[in-house]
């Protein structure tokens, strides 16, 4: 009797076991699935404006305790509006998920960031780069845009889809924020509009 009541308790507690781990398992899943919905961005699966602002502001306070350099970028699909009129807001949609997978495809190291800052609109930070090293990264991502070869009949730049790049390059300091760093790359992307589209501008802050 003992034998065969330890031997029920013994099937039970595995079963139990079994579906306990189980339910773990599922709720460790929706917990992934959860944080991805909340950082990402449903169309293009880059970071979200917020995730990118957490991840970018500790980053930042790295750079002022380290010393070191960043580059804070704003990039802007140009005259999208006219792209969405003249190939329709579906097609408009999937060019976005190309450009995004070109803009994320230039972020590989641990501390890069890059994220759609909203509508037709990215934002991106390198860690530690030289000036020259941050414009030939910019300008190969261009290149890569160009290299799409997306038709955009509409444009008066290029036959193509295109972007318009603005790189702040800075050292952050203590009384210095990201937001004054992200104001000055989108000074540099206006001059970039302005100067034509399709092309990559640098700003500096001004020595103190
Ligand atoms: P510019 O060269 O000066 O940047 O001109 P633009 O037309 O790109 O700029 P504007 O800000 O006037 O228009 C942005 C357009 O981007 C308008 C909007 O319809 C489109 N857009 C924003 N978000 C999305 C999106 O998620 N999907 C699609 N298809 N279009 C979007
Ligand atoms: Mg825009
Ligand atoms: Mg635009």
């Amino acid at each position: 009797y003992n034998a065969f009541f330890l031997g029920t308790a013994n099937v039970i507690g595995t079963v139990g076991n079994h579906f306990l781990e189980s339910a773990m398992r599922q709720n460790l899943l929706s917990q992934k699935q959860l944080q991805d919905m909340a950082e990402k961005d449903f169309l293009t699966g880059l970071l979200n404006r917020r995730a990118f602002s957490t991840r970018a502001n500790c980053t930042w306070r790295q750079a002022v305790r380290e010393k070191h350099a960043l580059g804070v970028v704003m990039m802007d699909v140009d005259f999208f509006k006219r792209y969405n009129d003249h190939y329709g807001h579906a097609e408009g949609d999937e060019t976005l998920k190309k450009v995004a997978q070109v803009v994320g495809s230039h972020a590989r190291r641990p501390l890069d960031i890059v994220a759609r800052y909203g509508g037709e609109e990215f934002v991106g930070l390198w860690y530690n780069l030289s000036e020259a090293h941050m414009r030939s990264i910019l300008e190969s991502l261009r290149d890569d845009i160009a290299a799409l070869q997306i038709p955009h009949a509409a444009s008066d730049g290029a036959p193509h889809v295109s972007l318009s790049i603005g790189l702040a390059y800075l050292q952050p300091q203590a009384d210095q924020t990201l937001d004054d760093a992200l104001r000055l790359a989108d000074v540099a992307l206006y001059l970039a509009k302005e100067q034509g589209r399709n092309r990559v501008v640098i700003k500096t802050p001004e020595v103190r």
